[in-house]
């Protein structure tokens, strides 16, 4: 029986679909889990190890100190275990992508400076120490700018400004978020650059041996103008031309060989202008939260099924069928503590829909980007073609209405006893 060792984050979505998939193909699990073992019971699984994902080279000493037997592969369920997942594959002499070709991917600095250096089109960036006066960039901005936490993901410290005061309002909301969420802020700082205009697509795609298959192309039918930036609907097959689709394939391939990526799952996302493909990101995963599961059907086959017969070395078999398929993030409307849903039956009626999964648990405070990274819940759809996928999504969603109230307000504990009770703002 093969063995994989998974790294699973804390609070990933996506766990229990890579369980699941492990499962189908008989392959043994280890796991190890980002810091915290107290979650364990909820993934039917004990992971034999809690590691710090962010300190990998002392997280790898610990797994081949305690793992106990060569795995056969080391798979990272999201992205904050790929920089561990490749060091390890290097250490045990398994196949894998580079530690330096992950680490540059991860990081929205260096990420630029590959563009840069190898003339794809690019905005103008600058790094911002953690100590840097923001008014210092105004004379070199071309506003609007987009100021940016330098390893975040879903959109998590992202923002938009369109002049110099909202630069320093949103550089230093993007500092405040990056500090709670990245225990190297200080030295990493912050990157800003400029607005890209644009209609936004994402890839997914599977590198074997440096060889990449597309796996879909997405459009996303919202404007994405800021100034956060919350991920919404997500629409394949793309109606972009036919010329464009195969140029984004292979520009995307052409990032993945000048950074070094040979192996695993690609996640990319571009916005797409008149002055060509602008790309915001290329990351050495998959499609994030459950949004996988709309592939299945159009792939015939479950998405962490083929990374881990990828990661694996079995043969990799997609059966394409026709037609389209969507899936919409359900946005969340304002910050507050989410207690429950209305609609749910009226919107699985909705012809076209293939699903709806609710992953917010009542009681949970659920907040947008910039500063959450989370939603509400997934949609998804299935139809002969994207215009009714998309129309669908948005009609299924009109459907449900979300109960989120404001958050207990804290109560000020003053000499005198309590005080009355105040929202914190
Ligand atoms: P993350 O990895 O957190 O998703 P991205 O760099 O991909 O971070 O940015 C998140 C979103 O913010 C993008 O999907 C896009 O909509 C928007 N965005 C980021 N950078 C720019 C930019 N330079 N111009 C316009 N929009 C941007």
């Amino acid at each position: 029986m093969k063995r994989v060792l998974l790294l699973l984050p804390t609070t990933g979505y996506r766990n229990k679909d890579f369980l699941a998939a492990a499962q189908a193909l008989e392959v043994e699990i280890v796991a190890a889990a980002n810091y915290c073992h107290q979650l364990a019971p909820s993934w039917g699984l004990a992971p034999i190890m809690a590691l710090h994902f962010d300190r990998p080279e002392q997280a790898a000493d610990t797994v081949l100190r305690e793992i106990g037997g060569r795995p056969d592969a080391v798979l990272a369920v999201d992205d904050a275990g790929l920089e561990l997942a490749s060091l390890l594959c290097e250490r045990l002499g398994l196949p894998g992508n580079a530690v330096s070709a992950v680490r540059t991917l991860r990081d929205k600095l260096a990420f630029r400076a590959l563009l840069q250096a190898h003339g794809f089109p690019c905005p103008a960036f600058h790094p911002l120490p953690s100590d840097a006066d923001p008014d210092t960039l105004v004379p070199e901005l071309g506003f609007p700018a987009v100021v940016k936490a330098r390893r975040l993901s879903a959109s998590r410290g992202v923002i938009r400004a369109d002049d110099a005061d909202a630069l320093r309002g949103a550089v230093r909301w993007v500092r405040a978020i990056q500090a709670r969420a990245d225990r190297d802020a200080e030295a990493l700082g912050l990157v800003v650059e400029d607005f890209i205009p644009g209609r936004e697509h994402a890839f997914e795609g599977l590198l074997q041996q440096g060889q990449l298959t597309t796996l879909a192309l997405f459009d996303k039918p919202d404007p994405l103008d800021g100034p956060t930036f919350e991920e919404t609907l997500y629409v394949t097959p793309s109606r972009l031309p036919r010329e464009l689709q195969v140029h984004i394939a292979q520009e995307t391939a052409r990032i993945c060989r000048l950074a070094g990526l040979r192996d695993g799952p690609v996640h990319a996302e571009m916005r797409v202008n008149d002055a060509g493909v602008w790309f915001l990101e290329v990351a050495a995963r998959s499609i994030g939260g459950l949004c996988g599961r709309t592939l299945t059907h159009l792939l015939g086959v479950r998405l962490e099924e083929l990374i881990l017969r990828q990661a694996l070395g079995q043969p990799v078999a997609i059966a394409r069928s026709a037609g389209a398929a969507g899936v919409m993030m359900i946005p969340i409307p304002r910050r507050g503590l989410y207690h429950g849903v209305a609609g749910l039956d009226e919107a699985r009626a909705v012809p076209g829909i293939s699903g709806v999964t609710i992953s917010a648990e009542p009681g949970q405070i659920v907040a947008p980007p910039p500063d959450g990274s989370s939603y509400l819940g997934f949609i998804y759809a299935r139809a002969e073609n994207a215009a009714d996928a998309e129309a669908a999504l948005r009609s299924a969603h009109r459907q449900l209405q979300f109960d989120i109230r404001p958050e207990y307000p804290a109560r000020l504990v003053t000499e005198g006893g309590t005080e009355a009770p105040r929202v914190l703002s």
